[in-house]
């Protein structure tokens, strides 16, 4: 499998961090989707290897797989 993305290593960084269903995960970084958009992000304007802007549709739900926020985990 390869990526056309190369992802930023930021462990110890927990910034991307978020908490659902009780368990720590990390946040989908743009790109890193199951269903990837074009860059920049058609929702909130970010690139490849950035997180999602706060609300953006297009981020995907660690968790789950769905939308981010609107999936139902909490
Ligand atoms: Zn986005
Ligand atoms: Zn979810």
């Amino acid at each position: 499998m390869a990526y056309a993305v190369t992802m930023p290593d930021d462990e110890g960084d927990t910034s991307d961090q978020i908490v659902l269903e009780g368990r720590t995960y990390r946040r989908v970084r743009f790109g890193g989707e199951r269903h990837r958009e074009d860059s920049p992000c058609p929702g909130c304007g970010t690139y490849y290897g950035d997180l999602h802007q706060p609300g953006c549709e297009c981020e995907e739900c660690p968790a789950c797989g769905g939308v981010a926020g609107d999936c139902g985990c909490r």
